[in-house]
């Protein structure tokens, strides 16, 4: 449980800003219980099938970046997941901070590539870093393009034979015939148009803000991409004149000294404190341990 003192704190805050600049990660979905990305839980069983024992991977990131499975196999894991994403239900954490962000002006920029917080907040306050499974692009990539894959995930998730999806049925580019891609972080993550349009919707909410009392608020930001949202959220509170910087986070709860009188480090569940500003019951909240989730091999 986080102390009244901060919990008050927090929502003091967040009724005086002008705006609001979420900045979501990894934690958001784990204390919503998606962690199947990094951990072997029945989720990730179920994704990998036999391709876990086979050989002997326990995550569905160390099964999307291992160079051992075939290309019908890799199909079969991105298919799975990708299913799983569209099919899943909406995390507690997206919906209770949809609760505390009614009516605010806010901004979400977010690293998760898992589109939850799209289920609970409008696009247009959406910038994502890192892609988002629900689309494709061409792997080389020939083109600035990306697609939308909700039809052809599912029928092709339906022609998985074993753990493989054959070989004539990998999706390919319509420019190049080169195969698809998840539009997601890798070493040929498409940065176009439809990247930069984003880019540009998140620096304008920024600049049009920098005067004013603005929030930022990191929930869940892990130490291995800290540079997309944790430590520009923490130059521009140092910048800023009238910024604060509040981090919910159970791994890395933690300010610099320089800003240290205009932040809030809580080093809780992020569902429990969410819970909590809204003065719900945390009866129910199974509290995350974050501690047994590094896994070194993950890119973000
Ligand atoms: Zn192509």
């Amino acid at each position: 449980m986080v102390s009244a003192e901060k919990i008050q704190l927090l929502r003091e805050k967040i009724s005086e800003a002008d705006a609001i600049v979420v900045g979501g990660a990894s934690g958001m979905s784990a204390a919503s219980g998606f962690v199947f990305y990094y951990k072997d839980d029945e989720v990730y069983r179920r994704l990998a099938g036999g391709l876990a024992r086979k050989y002997g991977i326990h995550s569905m990131f160390d099964a999307f970046y291992d160079r051992r499975l075939t290309a019908g196999e890799r199909w079969a894991v991105i298919l799975r997941t990708t299913r799983y994403i569209y099919e899943c239900g909406t995390g507690g954490t997206y919906r209770d901070l949809a609760e505390l962000l009614e009516d605010r002006n806010y901004y979400v920029v977010t690293t998760n590539q898992d589109a939850q917080f799209f289920r609970v907040f409008p696009t247009r306050n959406i910038t994502r870093i890192q892609g988002d499974w629900r689309y494709w692009q061409c792997s080389l990539p020939c083109h600035d393009g990306i697609y939308d894959n909700h039809d052809e995930v599912m029928w092709l998730c339906d022609a998985i034979c074993g753990d493989a999806l054959p070989e004539k049925l990998i999706p390919r580019c319509p420019h190049c015939g080169a195969p698809m891609e998840p539009w997601v972080r890798s070493h040929v993550f498409l940065q176009g148009k439809f990247y930069h349009r984003e880019m540009k919707r998140y620096r304008d909410f920024l600049e049009k803000h920098r005067q004013g009392k603005v929030l930022f608020l990191e929930l869940g930001v892990g130490m291995m991409t800290p540079m997309f949202i944790k430590e520009p959220f923490m130059n521009m509170v140092y910048q800023w004149p009238h910024a604060f910087y509040a981090t919910v986070n159970p791994q890395h709860a933690f300010v610099p000294e320089e800003i240290a009188g205009r932040s809030l480090a809580i080093g809780d569940d992020i569902a429990v404190t969410l819970r909590q500003l809204l003065g719900k019951s945390t009866a129910e909240v199974k509290p995350f341990d974050g501690r047994d989730l590094f896994n070194p091999s993950r890119v973000y």
